[in-house]
């Protein structure tokens, strides 16, 4: 099965991502996380996208692109994969399209998690992530037993550099130009579904496992 998930940051896509892949048994592809780890790791691709990460702006498709083109052609995508916060422009849907053909696949399954901005807002800045393990945390919906530090492992936590108000409006703002009327895109071709994207993690997953059973009520 190959899905995509869809959303402005904050929808909680990566979360429900994880969830995902330990109920289907197949992998989550994160181009944010594959770039911050291109940044941690000062390779030439972190070099490079590090600039517009820390603007909230988008990393050009060409880029994005290729690292899309190279994941997928790994051995554990054969039974296929979640995709998180990729495509994010209509030029990045059509070039997985392009993709997907010569492969002889499709995308199955569109699932558009709606959130409002403020709500957004107030996830994100509160957002944590531990240095170390990479557990995630909401200083206010699920803090640590102890300030900054994580319950796992001891690590430090930290807030994504991306995460600062500012950067937050930027990223909303790059979110409704360019990646929203991916939302218009596929639902053309039948394959999208809308959930509310409030409520406990636990509705909210029980919410896209029904959208994906039920393609035939796609979003008209
Ligand atoms: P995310 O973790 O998905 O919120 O992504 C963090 C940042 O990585 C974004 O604000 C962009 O700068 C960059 N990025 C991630 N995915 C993409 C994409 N598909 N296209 C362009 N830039 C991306």
């Amino acid at each position: 099965m190959r899905l995509i998930l869809l959303g402005p940051p904050g929808a909680g896509k990566g979360t429900q991502a994880v969830r995902l892949v330990n109920h289907f048994g197949i992998p989550q592809i994160s181009t944010g996380d594959i770039l911050r780890k291109a940044v941690k790791d000062g390779t030439e691709l972190g070099t490079l996208a590090k600039g517009y990460m820390d603007r909230g702006e988008l990393v050009p498709d060409e880029v994005v692109v290729g690292i899309i083109r190279e994941r997928i052609a790994e051995p554990d995508c054969e039974r296929g994969y979640i995709l998180d916060g990729f495509p994010r422009t209509i030029a990045q849907a059509e070039a997985l399209d392009e993709m997907l053909k010569k492969l002889k696949g499709g995308i199955d399954h569109v699932v558009n998690i709606a959130v409002g901005d403020e709500e957004i807002i107030k996830r994100l800045t509160g957002r944590r992530t531990c240095s170390s393990c990479g557990a995630g945390y909401h200083i206010l919906f699920d803090p640590p037993k102890k300030e900054g530090v994580c319950d796992k492992c001891g690590g430090k936590l930290i807030q994504r550099d991306d995460d600062q108000e500012e950067t937050i409006r930027a990223r909303l703002r790059v979110y409704r130009q360019q990646t929203e009327p991916l939302i218009a895109y596929y639902k053309r071709k039948g394959l999208l579904r809308t959930i509310p994207g409030v409520g406990n993690m636990e509705e909210i997953f029980e919410a896209i496992l029904k959208a994906v059973e039920e393609p035939d009520k796609a979003d008209k």
